[in-house]
């Protein structure tokens, strides 16, 4: 055969994979080793030799970023354009159906998308108006049940309280909060799928065209699909379509968020005629990265179990460097980015990971004092500052009056005298007339507003009425620029004389090169731009900054970096209690889900893969001394060589003395010896005694085996009791019964 450009780069299993008959596929393959170019040559494949038109096919990704790169990756493959192949993520292609068919899905057709961070806000905004107490009603609770009610498909009305006072009042809350963002045009993240589904579900012709239409489902990342996502594909798919889904039970994340791997097997009892396709071979990392990972997913019990290999040269070690503190931690990465790039390598080959979005910022001072160009992913959120939100809460009501969060959010911003109370009157009016703020507005104008509150109420609404005029016909930065002028956003801030100010003018600014930077093609080619725009900030916002695209070192957290890959990668804040998370430790299925987050992590890396923690960190101005994160230690010993400052030792050192080289230490190696001896992991100290095992104590009850440490008489466990929660225990003392 000639080089084919689809087949050619595979190997026998990946192309048996994209050359399977049309039919129901699954593919399931550990980390890098091949499982997304499987599904973009599989796309290839069905247009070029299946005459499959792009047209009916549908393609759901993780990121908006990899929904791109596949995009041009097929249109590579084919030689041109793909053309209307629709490609996005769950949330992306769940609300094109809506902007299509908001009508039948009885929203309003300006409808606008609400963030996390302003569902909260106008959860909070609720318990106000009821008079609930906060503290009692926690913002996130309430915003957690309504999330993850909808994520499985439960509306208020199918809920029942039982005999549960609290209970009742969070069904409350959630039937307040639905009707609230019907009232003001609102839809959440979560709504978006909900609302897809039951679109789909009792408009049966709406359905039926999708079904003829879309008879190529092909989803990555497969194992990290909740019950609404699941539900929807497979209504999708129906019975003559081919979904064609690949996954990692090993890389499954996303169980805190509702996410379920059994979908994985659910597949192939929903789907009896499936073919299942194995890959085996890693073309990502060294083998000392792939050995490292495949030893620490061993400890994970319950896993569907695969073989993962590679070809490659085993490469170097994995390099383990203990810090004093989070600064000390930030400098090492930078000074190894530094060696990096003077032996001509680029910035954006390395990728700093880490647990939670607050450790950037130190990593952020070190390196911009040391000049150093990077990009945060997800966790500045460009589009989530305050000055970019309030510049986008303008442009929300130009096009959707009734948005309700967005008009709280400006009325007074630049101050125009509008008072507390006057707001206050505003939505109690609205509140009694079940009607939007603005309506409501106009109503009080005049009557319930003194003339001082009406002036200035009236103010604003000329400012937006007008507006909305000026930028119809303008091109979309230009929009932008003249809403920045007029509302007095830029004078605003740059009247703020500290730095503060002069940032967020800068972030003004940048706010009018994104939009002059966008493409609406690449999300919804049917809305106006302005509302594309709106659109697209909202589902995108946690994925990267306006100008992602430069050379720069790459910041995220370990949840944001599935699918990607880098040459270098440094997983840092390799600490217990920041990871594994101490909300998780107390449970096994938590601490297994940070496990296969931290498999994740190291299947980033490519040619380099270091761990660091900081023996001291201060974080949420907090000063804690950690243990090193069990994941260390539960990684093969002889694949890991500790760094230290100018001199550099085999490691090991025992569990939890991870002993920091004095000066003294340093110009004596040979004290070194004393813990060289020691071992990382040590055998079970006792039989029927290892992690996950269930266990019963005299006083306590029964349990599962958290963490075991040291043998001997001295041995350690922490067990996770069922009515205790977790305990340290002396296993000499504690005799223990094994289950
Ligand atoms: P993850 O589980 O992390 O999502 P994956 O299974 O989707 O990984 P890919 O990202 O598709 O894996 O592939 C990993 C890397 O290996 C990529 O750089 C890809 O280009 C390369 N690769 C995959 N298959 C082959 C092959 N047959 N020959 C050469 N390189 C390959
Ligand atoms: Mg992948």
């Amino acid at each position: 055969m000639s080089a084919d450009p689809i087949l050619e780069p595979l190997n026998t299993a990946q192309r048996a994979a994209v050359t399977a008959p049309l039919g129901p596929v699954l593919v399931l393959a550990g980390a890098g080793s091949g499982k997304t170019r499987v599904l973009t040559h599989r796309i290839a494949w069905l247009i070029r030799a299946h005459d499959v038109s792009p047209h009916s096919i549908l393609a759901v990704t993780f990121t908006n970023k990899a929904a791109g790169e596949m995009r041009t990756r097929v249109e590579g493959l084919l030689g041109m354009p793909p053309g209307v192949l629709w490609i996005g993520t769950f949330h992306g292609i769940a609300h094109r159906l809506l902007r299509r068919h908001w009508r039948e899905a009885g929203l309003v057709e300006s409808f606008q998308i609400l963030d996390a961070e302003d569902q909260q806000r106008l959860i909070k905004k609720l318990l106000k108006a009821e008079q609930l107490d906060e503290t009692r009603w926690a913002p996130r609770e309430v915003q957690w049940f309504i999330n993850s009610n909808k994520d499985e498909g439960r509306r208020p009305r199918s809920l029942k309280a039982g005999n549960d006072p609290t209970r009742a009042q969070m069904i409350r809350l959630y039937t307040l909060y639905e009707e609230a963002c019907a009232r003001s045009g609102l839809v959440d993240f979560a709504e978006l799928l909900l609302r897809s589904f039951e679109l789909w579900r009792d408009q049966p012709a709406i359905l039926q065209h999708y079904r003829q239409r879309f008879r190529h489902v092909l989803v990555d990342e497969f194992q990290d699909t909740n019950t609404i996502q699941y539900a929807w594909l497979k209504l999708l798919v129906g019975s003559e379509s081919c979904p064609f889904v690949v996954g990692d039970d090993d890389q499954s994340v996303y169980g805190w968020r509702g996410a379920r791997v059994e979908n994985l097997q659910q597949f192939g009892r929903d789907f009896p005629a499936v073919s299942l396709f194995r890959l085996e071979q890693n073309y990502r990392s060294t083998g000392a990265i792939l050995a490292a990972a495949n030893g620490l997913i061993a400890n994970n019990a319950g896993r569907l179990g695969k073989t993962l290999w590679t070809n490659g040269a085993q490469g170097e070690p994995i390099r383990l460097y203990a810090a004093f503190n989070e600064r000390d931690e930030a400098e090492f990465v930078c000074q190894r980015i530094r060696e990096h790039l003077a032996h001509g390598g680029a910035h954006r080959d390395a990728a700093v990971l880490y647990r939670s979005n607050a450790q950037s910022r130190v990593f952020e001072e070190i390196f911009l004092s040391a000049r150093m160009p990077y990009r945060v992913y997800g966790g500045l959120r460009f589009f989530e500052r305050a000055e970019i939100k309030d510049a986008l809460a303008y442009l929300r009501l130009i096009v959707n009056r009734r948005d309700d969060a967005s008009f709280e959010r400006v009325v007074n911003l630049p101050t125009r005298g509008i008072g507390a109370k006057s707001l206050d009157t505003v939505r109690a009016a609205a509140r009694t007339a079940g009607i939007p703020l603005w309506e409501a507005t106009g109503a009080c104008l005049g009557e319930a507003l003194g003339a001082r509150a009406s002036a200035a109420m009236r103010g604003f609404m000329e400012l937006i009425e007008r507006l909305a005029v000026e930028v119809a016909g303008l091109a979309l930065h230009e929009q932008v620029d003249r809403m920045l002028a007029a509302t007095g956003l830029i004078e605003f801030h740059r009247r703020d004389n500290a730095d503060r100010g002069e940032a967020r003018v800068e972030n003004l600014e940048e706010l009018v090169s994104a939009a002059r930077g966008f493409g609406g093609e690449r999300l919804e080619t049917e809305l106006p731009p302005l509302e594309a725009f709106l659109a697209h900030v909202t589902l995108e916002s946690g994925e990267g900054q306006a100008d992602a695209w430069e050379d720069c070192v790459q910041m995220m957290t370990l949840h944001t970096a599935k699918g990607l890959e880098f040459p270098i990668v440094f997983l840092c804040g390799m600490e217990d209690g920041l990871f594994p998370h101490q909300r998780s430790i107390a449970n096994l299925d938590g601490l297994e889900e940070e496990r296969r987050l931290c498999y994740v992590g190291m299947t980033r890396a490519m040619r380099q893969l270091y761990l660091t923690y900081a023996e001291q960190r201060r974080l949420h101005g907090i000063d804690s001394f950690s243990q090193p994160s069990r994941f260390i230690k539960e990684t093969p010993e002889d694949l890991i060589e500790e760094v230290r400052p100018r001199l550099q030792v085999r490691r090991p050192v025992a569990p939890g003395r991870f002993a920091r080289a004095t000066g003294a230490e340093q110009a004596a190696p040979h004290r070194h010896a004393e813990y060289s001896s020691a071992r990382l992991r040590d055998p079970p100290p006792a039989p029927g005694m290892r992690l996950g095992a269930r266990v019963r104590h005299g006083k306590f009850g029964e349990g599962v085996i958290l963490t075991l440490e040291g043998s001997g008489p001295q041995a350690r466990v922490q067990v996770n009791f069922e009515r205790q929660g977790p305990k340290w225990l002396v296993m000499q003392y504690a005799k223990l019964e094994p289950l």
